[in-house]
């Protein structure tokens, strides 16, 4: 079985769809077949080497959740029909039917969501007949469709490609060192020049598992510009959603202030920043993890006692191992927050002790001491201190 696949990807990963014209279906830009505005959205979710992690992630989602995009309980979505390996109602042929009227054009206009790394199908040789990684179906030679030959055909006619996890996005653990199939991400496989009908690159929402609400709100900002109703998604320069990973790890933790005070954990289980002890990665990772949390608002990494380990990175899993190992860059700055942290904390617990009484019990105090009374002087300099409500209290104001 000749495949497109096997004409046009040389294994750089870079080389976009349309040039490699080697689409079953012509590319989007071409076609211009797909009005913008439409009821109704066939979804059609493809596999690569996964573990169905991310399915489970998008299930759980809760803002939106998955079955409010898909019943039409978010205002102003089209009707979405999903048609994903796990979740359908169909099964065998019927199953595969609905993919190949895609392919055939029958069912425009629909998406692509990709889970699961792409392998390299060229490392096997031949047609499919010496073998496959992933395929799913048959064509009408009764030879396996490949997870490759999926994408090929559906993806320049898709109105987006949502890749959904750290194996879709970057190749994820299947890409790890050692690995046979030299797996790679969706955008790697398509290309980086790669645009959907809507002229949308592959949309990255990285994680190993994802947040589920990051997929499933990047969804709906999609159909919502779909719709006309939306700006167009605000992507960085590796397809991931700029609202949802422009930040790092760190800058959302509740461990932040220990940090900030050289305040690090010794033994599992500690409240404190975790940069040294295991060992976190959060300063230099861009994840939302800590402000959305895993599942409708409740847990995440650390804020139940995990530690970064990097997951939504495209380096992950190789640049982050070992993973109980201190990062290598964190030693210089967590020095400077330790020295820096011995000065600030006994100040800190010195104005948190003063603030931490009433002014009237200060004046009431025949016990203040000298430490209290220099603390107060410095104080009342300061614009918030309310020194007429001091000279009442002494009784000197007029
Ligand atoms: S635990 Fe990690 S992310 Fe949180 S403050 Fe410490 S280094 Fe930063
Ligand atoms: S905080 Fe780190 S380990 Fe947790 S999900 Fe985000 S990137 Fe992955």
């Amino acid at each position: 079985m000749a495949t497109s696949s096997d004409e046009g990807f040389d294994g750089s990963g870079f080389e976009p769809a349309a040039e490699r014209g080697d689409a079953a279906r012509p590319a989007a830009a071409e076609r211009g077949d797909v009005e913008p505005e439409f009821d109704e959205l066939h979804v059609f979710w493809i596999t690569g080497e996964s573990c169905d992690g991310c399915t489970i992630a998008a299930a759980g989602a809760t803002d939106p959740g998955l079955e409010d995009v898909l019943t039409g309980a978010v205002p102003q979505l089209p009707k979405i029909n999903l048609h994903h390996p796990v979740l359908a109602t169909e099964w065998g042929e019927n199953y595969v039917d609905e993919f190949r009227a895609a392919m055939r054009g029958e069912r425009d206009p629909y998406a692509i969501v990709v889970e699961g790394s792409v392998p390299n199908e060229k490392l096997i040789s031949g047609d499919g007949e010496d073998g496959y990684w992933i395929a799913m179906g048959e064509d009408e030679n009764g030879d396996p469709i490949r997870c490759v030959d999926w994408l090929d055909r559906l993806a320049p006619g898709a109105a987006a490609t949502i890749a959904i996890g750290t194996c879709a996005t970057w190749g994820g653990i299947p890409a790890a060192e050692g690995n046979p199939t030299d797996a790679m991400g969706t955008m790697d496989y398509l290309g980086r020049d790669y645009r959907s009908v809507l002229g949308l690159p592959v949309i990255n929402v990285p994680g190993c598992s994802p947040v589920g609400d990051n997929f499933v709100e990047t969804v709906a900002h999609v159909l919502l510009y779909a719709q006309d109703l939306a700006p167009l998604p605000e992507l960085d320069e590796l397809g991931r959603p700029k609202w949802l990973f422009g930040e790092t790890v760190h800058r959302n933790c509740n461990r932040g202030s220990y940090y900030e005070e050289g305040d690090f954990a010794e033994e599992y289980g500690s409240e404190k920043c975790l940069v040294k002890e295991p060992g976190c990665w959060g300063p230099v990772v861009k994840c939302n993890m800590p402000s959305r949390r895993a599942v409708d608002g409740v847990g995440g990494c650390m804020n139940v006692g995990g530690k970064c380990i990097g997951c939504t990175m495209p380096g992950f899993p190789d640049k982050f191992t070992p993973y109980f190992k201190e990062p290598p860059g964190s030693t210089i700055s967590s020095a400077g927050t330790k020295i820096l942290g011995a000065l600030m904390r006994p100040l800190r617990r010195k104005s948190m002790s003063n603030l931490d009484r009433e002014t009237r019990w200060d004046e009431e105090s025949s016990g203040i001491g000298i430490e209290e009374r220099l603390y107060e002087w410095y104080h009342r300099r300061g614009a918030n201190y309310d020194t007429g409500r001091q000279d009442f209290q002494r009784g000197e104001a007029d």
